[in-house]
């Protein structure tokens, strides 16, 4: 069992804070946006200098799930200004929203420039085990159920299956003058997730939600993963 999930499992919780979730893709070459946990404002700033503007802050807290609902969630900050005043804000947010939240922290993270945003998702299937999805984000996947499954672990061809068969396809192959995004790079995370969730059967749900995919490369900004 990996030291991270041990470690939540330890202190009796059911789900991967987002910088653990993160730190566990980065294991398998799954790329998400570079972050630190912040503990200070001075450190915030600090990360926020070393990471690069503009930065994303987010709270961190093991009692809080969807952080951009409790006003957890600061974007686009483009100076050691904003930082200082959106580090305020968020924790002021969270006391108001959920007094009774515990803070670890501010997760500050480098801000993904916005392009065509997808999901990979995996789920712990009774009967089949760990099972991967893949879709476009959005509406594609919330209004139109735009999605495909596979049960891990799947092969590079499965995955190219997979992103082909979605009806949202020609927007990955560049729709209407708009640049195509790098679908190998799509490939590679959900072999990457197959690979991480047929090796922790512990993991109940997993959501890379979303994953913003360039011409080049793709990022993860935002990752869950609860356990059983
Ligand atoms: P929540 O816990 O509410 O799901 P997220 O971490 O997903 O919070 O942040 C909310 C939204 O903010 C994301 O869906 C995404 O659109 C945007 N976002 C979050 N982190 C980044 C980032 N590092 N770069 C760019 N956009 C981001
Ligand atoms: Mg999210």
């Amino acid at each position: 069992m990996s030291e991270i999930i041990a470690q939540a499992l330890k202190e009796g919780r059911k789900f991967l804070l987002e910088h653990e979730a993160k730190a566990l893709c980065l294991k398998y070459g799954i790329p998400v946006t570079k972050f630190k946990v912040a503990s200070s404002v001075e450190e915030a700033v600090k990360f926020a200098e070393e990471i690069g503007y503009p930065v994303v802050l987010k709270i961190v807290s093991p009692d809080i799930i969807h952080k951009y609902d409790v006003g957890g969630v600061m974007l686009n900050l483009k100076s050691e200004e904003e930082v200082r005043k959106a580090y305020t804000q968020i924790i002021d947010n969270v006391k108001k929203h959920k007094p009774e939240a515990r803070i670890l922290g501010v997760n500050v993270q480098e801000m993904a420039p916005p392009s065509t945003e997808v999901i990979v998702g995996a789920i712990k299937d009774p009967q089949f085990g760990p099972t991967l999805m893949f879709g476009l984000g959005g509406i594609f996947v919330e209004v139109l159920k735009d999605v495909t499954f596979r049960v891990a672990p799947i092969t590079e061809e499965d995955a190219r299956e997979m992103i082909s068969e979605i009806k949202a396809y020609p927007i990955l192959k560049g729709f209407r003058g708009a640049p195509p995004a790098d679908i190998e790079a799509i490939v590679k995370i959900l072999v990457n997730t197959s690979k991480l969730v047929t090796e922790h059967q512990e993991i109940r749900e997993l959501d890379l939600n979303p994953i913003i995919v360039y011409e080049s490369g793709a990022k993860t900004v935002d990752a869950r993963i609860i356990l059983e």
